[in-house]
């Protein structure tokens, strides 16, 4: 998901530092080799999550009105800005398109054309179309009842609908259904290798089972700790980390990672 840009003037980091005529990564130095123990590892992540809550405080995702929104924001905001799902939103909302029925019953070419602001306008709307025909073909257009069962059953559910992949699955899962499936996208990855606590190499699913693993099953803090994972990668680590003034800067990382 890309969500709105955060626009702060933090200093830049300092680059590279000498030590003894060698350089080294910036930030604390990590003590490589040395491998964490779930324990370990789960208070580190409880660690950090505390640490960006108490900076940042509450996020209040995700930004809609009904579990109906979240779904189609989800799906709308697959490869573009925040601001741009907003405007489709407002337009299917001035259209009366913001329930199931009525989306079962627009034409997908309408629909299309309702959420153009989203881009790939056609491509959405057929993955929303996609998800409206089996909501209705195998749920009786309930939403609860897509989202119902065991979270894996669930999960193993969307992503079988065309269009939805890992991360919209476990967004629509997680601030739709309220179920506890970690929300991992190319932030929370960052964040973690540049903390030491993963390698770049791990795929999305490796990820969400790394913190389903170390935290209970709590949907309320995953909850805050994806939407916190986004504001600290907006303003601080981001592809180049800024790590001056960043609520995790006294943890052990390596921004050159
Ligand atoms: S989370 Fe903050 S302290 Fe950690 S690497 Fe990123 S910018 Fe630096």
């Amino acid at each position: 998901m890309v969500t709105p840009q955060v626009r702060l003037g933090e200093p830049r980091s300092p680059d590279r530092a000498e030590v003894n005529g060698r350089k080294t990564p910036r930030g604390r130095r990590a003590k490589r080799g040395q491998s964490k123990t779930k324990r370990d590892q789960g208070r580190l992540l409880q660690n950090i999550y505390e640490q960006l809550f108490a900076a940042y405080g509450p996020q209040h995702w995700w930004p809609a009105e009904t579990p109906t929104e979240v779904v189609v924001g989800a799906i709308l905001t697959q490869n573009t800005a925040w601001t741009n799902v907003e405007r489709a939103m407002d337009r299917l909302r001035e259209a009366g398109c913001l329930d199931w029925a009525a989306l079962r019953e627009l034409p997908e070419a309408d629909l299309a054309e309702l959420i153009r602001p989203s881009g790939t306008f056609r491509v959405k709307a057929a993955r929303l179309k996609a998800l409206v025909e089996v909501l209705w073909s195998h749920h009786g257009g309930s939403l609860a009842s897509l989202l119902s069962g065991s979270l894996e059953e669930a999960r193993a559910r969307l992503l079988g609908i065309h269009g939805i992949g890992p991360e919209t699955a476990d967004s629509i899962l997680l601030y739709a259904g309220g179920r506890p499936s970690f929300v991992v996208d190319t932030y929370t990855r960052r964040l973690l290798r540049r903390h030491l606590l993963m390698e770049s190499h791990r795929d999305s699913e490796a990820v969400r089972q790394f913190f389903h693993r170390a935290l209970p099953p709590d949907a309320q803090m995953f909850n805050e700790y994806h939407a916190l994972i986004v504001a600290v990668a907006k303003r601080h680590c981001r592809a180049r980390a800024r790590c001056e003034g960043c609520p995790l800067v006294g943890l052990e990382h390596d921004a050159d990672r």
